[in-house]
């Protein structure tokens, strides 16, 4: 569904990605994993068009969309929920969740059914359908982060992109941002996932790639990641 192939990417002439490859196939769940600086977001941001690789190629849905600005990716069907807290804070939740599904009206995609998709993700988030009315600049650091989530998933789209989608939550959200990816997975929610949590993302996750300073290390099923004893060493807490 998603396929990147020697991917460079640099800011100024500093190269981050030195030729990164990987796929994520239709309905599964991919992770990278790596630590600090590694790379993980700059990935992140030259799939989805908010920097421009430098070389390489990046395919969605048997389409190039390599280098496309990132709203044409969008519209093709790729949702990037940032790193960060990206809301638009003095709009609505629901006004955040119904701008989500915007390029859906600009491209040649199925434009589906948008109320009843705001009644699913309003579903999927009890915390965010609680708070539907409120100002999105109100909310808690980590409903902001739900709520960047649940705008993804208004695209309806073909792959999402969740970088560190548990960054700076309380436990208790943590778990819930990790239920809820479980669920879109269930649902047939194609995902790229990058978290701080190796472990909890290794275990939702059908496959995953190790980054190590802008290369791919090592790569295989998530089962067999988590067993790795290097992978265990760097990543797991030891043992
Ligand atoms: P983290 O887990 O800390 O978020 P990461 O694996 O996501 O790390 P990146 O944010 O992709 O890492 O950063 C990779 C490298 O690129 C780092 O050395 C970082 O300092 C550098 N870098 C990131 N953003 C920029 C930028 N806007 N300008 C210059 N260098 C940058």
């Amino acid at each position: 569904m998603l396929t990147i192939s020697n991917l460079h990417a640099a800011y100024g002439k500093v190269e981050v990605l030195h030729g990164i490859s990987l796929d994520v196939p239709k309905g599964k769940v991919v992770t990278l994993i790596g630590s600090n600086g590694a790379g993980k977001t700059t990935t992140m941001r030259a799939i989805s068009g908010m920097i421009k690789p430098k070389s390489g190629s990046v395919t969605l849905a048997g389409k190039d969309v390599t280098g496309l600005d990132s709203h044409r990716i969008a519209r093709a069907g790729l949702a990037h929920s940032p790193e960060g807290r990206r809301v638009f804070s003095t709009m609505s939740v629901t006004d955040n969740l119904l701008l989500g599904a915007f390029p859906r009206f600009t491209g040649a995609r199925a434009k589906g059914n948008i109320s009843q998709d705001l009644e699913r993700a309003l579903e999927l988030f009890p915390r965010l359908k609680e708070r539907q009315h409120q100002l999105a600049g109100t909310l808690s650091g980590g409903e902001q982060q739900m709520l960047a989530m649940a705008r993804a998933v208004m695209l309806n789209p073909e792959v999402v992109l969740l970088d560190e989608p548990s960054m700076g939550l309380a436990p208790i959200l943590v778990d819930e941002v990790f239920r809820i990816i479980s669920r879109l997975k269930a649902e047939g929610v194609t995902m790229l996932l990058v978290e701080q949590f190796a472990a909890a993302a290794l275990n939702v996750a059908d496959y995953g790639y190790v980054l190590e300073n802008g290369r791919i290390s090592l790569h295989g099923p998530a089962e067999s990641l988590k067993n790795d004893p290097a992978v265990r060493a760097a990543y797991l807490g030891g043992g």
